[in-house]
């Protein structure tokens, strides 16, 4: 390995405004150039609609774009977030399926405000499209135009009281199960990966959703102690998983989180090429 090649470096989580984050492709690569990345994955919630655009922005520049999905898949009533790295983003029966995952989210968002309307909260559907535009729209958007109306103070505020997993005006949207949702991604030639595993608080869980083909770990996230890290790590060792890292960065939606606040090296997406091949 070329000295040069071990200190390439990648963010393998970031949005854009094809779903929540508020980068456009052209911001993202600009972003990532400036972060001194050598590489980074697209992974949208439940679109690859940004992968292109990505990919064609980069073209003449110092950085490669992996194609990426962020899906919601959900076990009892845990939302369980799965990566789908390198996956076939032209793929036909992908683009359909996504496509009614996407109609389905505006139907939840009708839903969750109408619960907020029933809390006492005046906010209109609108405001949220307002937001979202021709992404697929989500929590985030709900909870960035409550605090632009200057219904509730912060977003932290939105997920506490209203929104979160559990929240009073949470809505279940379509949620493939995790067994489901790891074929899906397959069967698109896309690598499982589970996302930003602390989210589960239960490890043992991990290990079933090996056995349901899931093929690494999120192990670099900025939510994860030293601790954790080495935690998942040795999971990862034990289990022959992949090991994959990102700061989920989406854009000014939380800008406390700075795109390429985890880097890891470029080896990783080299192993992640590996076992796509391996898909075969
Ligand atoms: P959805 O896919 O519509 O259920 O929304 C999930 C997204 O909402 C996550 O990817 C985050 O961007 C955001 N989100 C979820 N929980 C929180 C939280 N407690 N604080 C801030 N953002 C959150
Ligand atoms: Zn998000
Ligand atoms: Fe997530
Ligand atoms: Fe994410």
């Amino acid at each position: 390995m070329s000295l040069l090649s071990s200190k390439r470096s990648a963010d393998l989580h970031l949005h854009t405004l094809f779903s929540d984050g508020t980068y456009t492709p052209e911001e993202l690569v600009s972003q990532s150039l400036k972060a001194g990345l050598s590489a980074i994955a697209v992974v949208d919630h439940d679109t690859v609609e940004g992968v292109s655009p990505t990919i064609a922005e980069a073209k003449d520049q110092a950085l490669e774009v992996l194609a990426g999905i962020e899906l919601s898949a959900a076990y009892e009533d845990k939302e369980i977030h799965i990566l789908g790295y390198l996956i076939d983003h032209q793929n036909k029966i992908l683009l359909k399926k996504l496509e009614s995952l996407k109609e389905n989210r505006i139907e939840r968002v009708h839903k969750m405000v109408e619960k907020l309307n029933n809390l006492g909260i005046d906010l209109k559907p609108e405001s949220v499209f307002a937001l979202s535009g021709n992404g697929t729209v989500g929590r985030l958007h709900i909870a960035r135009a409550l605090v632009k109306e200057g219904l509730v103070r912060s977003l932290s505020e939105v997920f506490q009281k209203y929104i979160g997993d559990n929240g009073p005006a949470y809505v279940l949207g379509f949620r493939f199960s995790p067994k489901e949702a790891i074929k899906f991604i397959k069967d698109s030639g896309g690598v499982p990966v589970l996302a930003h595993p602390y989210t589960l608080h239960n490890d043992e869980l991990i290990l079933e959703f090996v056995k349901l083909g899931l093929m690494g770990l999120e192990v670099y996230y900025p939510e994860h102690s030293q601790g954790m890290v080495n935690f998942y790590l040795e999971l990862a060792k034990q289990n022959n998983l992949l090991v994959t890292g990102g700061s989920d960065c989406h854009g000014k939606a939380k800008p406390e989180v700075r795109l390429g606040s985890i880097k890891v090296p470029y080896e990783l997406v080299e192993k992640l090429k590996a076992a796509k091949e391996g898909l075969k």
